[in-house]
């Protein structure tokens, strides 16, 4: 894994948020609009090809979609083709991607997680579109972007990155509209250099504890943002109970945009806490252990609160990973079956009846006080080679049981020469 990071020239992403004048607003609009057409035309066309057994990829779909545009749209001619172009290379790889699923499926193997097929997407979903045609097309000067057919558009802030412009979406987030861009820098990434090894565990209630004891934490502002967004939920779903859920009503309205201002806010908040947090990770540690979570399952599991928490946390991790790459420290994912919160860092005993509402827990081996989060990112630390007892942690255990530890390891003369405290270890 971390071979393939040192090899590659790094690319990073920054999202900027635009002040297009109402002129280049309306045709972010209409290029919007003209990508879900040529989406949508894709996918009635792929299912038209289905019905007589036909597989239309991508390659089939563009020189297709360039013959009958004219006739279909002839509405898009002063908008950029690429918005056209992508969207359906876009919907090329969700037919591919819906494809290698089937054929799992078909054959018998687990898949993982479940690919749909690609759905028609409607003017209530996400409005956006690519606004490049191929690396380096897309220009920047100081704080302005120069986009094809639209021209040139304010940005709120300086491009973070200089280097090559790979790619270039622009898309609308409760009503603001942001350009995403991909950048390469043509540095290579450094080379993995020794260092601290730290052990990072991610959860649900605190976002993640390190194996030196540092933790991170949403920041209050957080907390207060997703407080006042679930009073928000509740006054819509009241207003749903009194004036029915079709009925239409302004002051419903104003509840949604309220609602979708503030999750975004929650989502930009989360996201330059995360980016703070990783940032600051990647850079002290030379290694750095994770747990690999176990994606294909949660989602799976199709509880609200329980996706969103997901969500935060592969979130967190993938930020982790790709800056473990610009730092130079080795990100090492666990093992899917290593107890990292049942084990006792101090021991090696196993807790097999530890509840996910237990915090901390004493250790049945060497009578130690565990804290849930702390001890298996200690164990994430030790990974794979975990060895026992760890020296120089001693003062924690409380002797008594550490005379415990002893006897038993003295019972039988046989094999008492094999046997250490890592027996203790119950996998
Ligand atoms: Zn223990």
């Amino acid at each position: 894994m971390s071979d393939a990071v040192t090899v590659m020239f790094m690319k990073r992403s920054h999202r900027v948020a635009l002040k297009p004048t109402p002129e280049q607003a309306i045709l972010f609009g209409q290029h919007s609009g003209y990508a879900r057409f040529a989406y949508n035309w894709a996918v009635g066309e792929f299912k038209a090809g289905l019905d007589v057994g036909e597989w239309l990829g991508e390659r089939t779909l563009r020189p297709r979609w360039n013959n009958v545009k004219g006739m279909i749209a002839p509405w898009s001619a002063p908008l950029s083709q690429n918005a056209a172009k992508y969207a359906i290379i876009d919907f090329g790889q969700a037919a591919t991607s819906w494809g290698a699923y089937r054929r799992k499926v078909k054959a018998g193997h687990r898949p993982g997680r479940r690919v749909g097929f690609p759905k028609f997407k409607r003017r209530k979903h996400e409005q956006g579109f690519r606004a490049d045609n191929g690396p380096d097309t897309v220009r920047v000067d100081g704080k302005v972007v120069i986009l094809p057919k639209i021209g040139r558009v304010d940005m709120v802030e300086h491009l973070r990155f200089a280097g090559s412009i790979r790619e270039v979406t622009i898309n609308r987030t409760a009503g603001t509209w942001f350009a995403s861009f991909c950048i390469e820098d043509g540095e290579k990434a450094p080379p993995v250099e020794g260092g601290l090894t730290i052990g990072v565990d991610v959860g649900v209630g605190t976002m993640a504890t390190c194996s030196d004891g540092t933790t991170v934490d949403n920041p209050k502002v957080l907390t207060d943002a997703l407080g006042r967004l679930r009073r928000l939920d509740k006054a819509i779903a009241r207003s749903r109970n009194v004036h029915g859920r079709s009925n239409q009503s302004n002051r419903r309205e104003q509840l949604y945009a309220k609602r979708r201002r503030l999750h975004a806010r929650v989502v930009n908040v989360r996201n330059d806490h995360h980016h703070k947090a990783t940032t600051a990770i990647a850079k002290s540690a030379g290694r750095v252990v994770v747990e690999a979570l176990n994606v294909a399952g949660m989602i799976r599991n199709r509880r609200l609160a329980r996706a969103i928490a997901d969500a935060r946390m592969s979130g967190f991790l993938t930020k982790l990973e790709y800056k473990c790459g610009w730092y130079g420290a080795e990100y090492v994912k666990a093992d899917r079956w290593f107890a990292s919160s049942k084990l006792c860092a101090h021991c090696g005993w196993k807790n097999n009846d530890l509840r996910l509402s237990e915090r901390e827990w004493w250790c049945g081996g060497c009578g130690v006080l565990n804290d849930r989060d702390f001890n298996a990112a200690q164990n994430l630390e030790q990974w794979p080679g975990l060895s026992f007892p760890v020296t120089g942690r001693g003062d924690r255990v409380r002797p008594a049981m550490l005379a415990v530890v002893g006897e038993a390891s003295n019972e039988s003369d046989e094999t008492s020469t094999k046997r250490g405290v890592s027996d203790f270890i119950r996998f």
